[in-house]
């Protein structure tokens, strides 16, 4: 990052101004972004992996340096990923319009059809991406918005039990009401132990590691990354990761919407081989996933807006990121409207 970026990537809005190439969105119309800037006739962008375009990361240079490839664009999500201005603003310059945003049908009020820009495609994605059969066993780590919305999709593809895990009651509590999960607090259970014991033995079909590299965790292995991460030793905290490789079912698979940003240590390949998992990761392919989860919205299928526990105006912004890093005032998911407009930012 650098001074004076402009953050955020999930953000809604009604079109001021149009370029001249753009032919399918007008003026007045309201509309939700995708997260991922994407130029929609690239060889990714072609196979419906919009997420992985070639064209819209101005960047591309720093991330093919570490990785080997670049990915798409991400609006206020770091220079690694293009630089872009995101959407906690007044205004926002949309790349590529024509194929990156969709019309919001006039019924639909904002905070139904908001998380459609990351969070609801990426619990899709993430449960989509378990291979889920009828009665499928998926837990879940990490009860935050996208980890719920999972459990939520989970549900809706099939699975027969959802296990949600976590340290925090309040977003427990909210697994077990708003999306019907066994709930699990990993400080006070040992999760491979319990989640055996749930599952007649074997472990679950699928676990979704929707924590990513800041976890937390208890005992030898937490203060292991903490120590080695503060020494600039490993960049990510894969904690909850191992846990998930542990607690999976043989041939089991394991999805992995959190991110990710480097290299991670004592990673237990050995039980990965051992054991057959597969393994699925990635940035959400949004694009791909708004119409069809926007029809599930207008039936009522799926309603993503109990999340939202606070709503604040733009101004107030640094408030909501201090109350959201301290988990403080059971805060989940913040929506926040620039002043004496009707346009809605997360
Ligand atoms: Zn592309």
């Amino acid at each position: 990052m650098k001074e004076g970026d402009i953050l955020g990537h999930e953000f809604m809005g009604e079109v001021v101004e149009v370029g001249s190439a753009i032919t399918s969105i007008s003026r007045g119309d309201r509309v939700i972004v995708p997260f991922p800037i994407a130029c929609g006739d690239c060889w990714y962008c072609q196979e419906g992996l919009w997420a992985l375009c070639d064209n819209s990361n101005p960047n591309s240079w720093m991330l093919e340096k570490l990785y080997g490839d670049t990915g798409a664009g991400i609006f206020g999500y770091s220079h690694l990923y293009g630089g872009y201005a995101g959407g906690q603003a007044e205004y926002v310059r949309v790349p590529f319009a024509d194929t990156g945003l969709e019309k919001v049908p006039a019924e639909l009020g904002d905070e139904k059809v908001l998380f459609l820009t990351d969070i609801l495609p990426t619990g899709y994605q993430a449960a989509e991406n378990c291979n889920i059969r009828k009665g499928d066993t998926v837990a879940v780590w990490g009860c935050g918005p996208v980890g719920l919305l999972a459990m939520k999709c989970a549900w809706h593809l099939g699975a027969g039990k959802v296990f949600a895990i976590d340290r925090f009651p309040e977003r427990l509590e909210m697994a077990r009401i708003n999306c019907k999960a066994e709930t699990l607090n990993y400080e006070e259970t040992d999760i491979t132990e319990a989640l055996h014991n749930m599952t007649g033995g074997r472990g679950p079909d699928s676990c979704i590691d929707a924590v990513g590299m800041e976890a937390q965790g208890t005992g030898f292995e937490a203060a292991y990354d903490t120590v080695k991460q503060t020494l600039h030793l490993e960049n990510d905290r894969p904690i909850a990761l191992r846990q998930l490789i542990k607690a999976c079912r043989k041939g089991g698979t394991i999805s992995v919407p959190g991110v990710y940003s480097g290299f991670v240590d004592k990673m237990p390949m050995g039980a990965i081989f051992a054991k057959g998992l597969t393994l699925r990761a990635g940035q959400t392919h949004v694009q791909k996933y708004l119409r069809p989860l926007m029809r599930l919205i207008e039936t009522g299928e799926i309603d993503s807006s109990f999340l939202i526990t606070h709503r604040m105006s733009l101004n107030d912004a640094p408030m909501g990121y201090e109350l959201f890093d301290r988990k403080q005032d059971g805060c989940v998911k913040i929506v926040l409207r620039p002043q004496g407009t009707s346009q809605t930012v997360h």
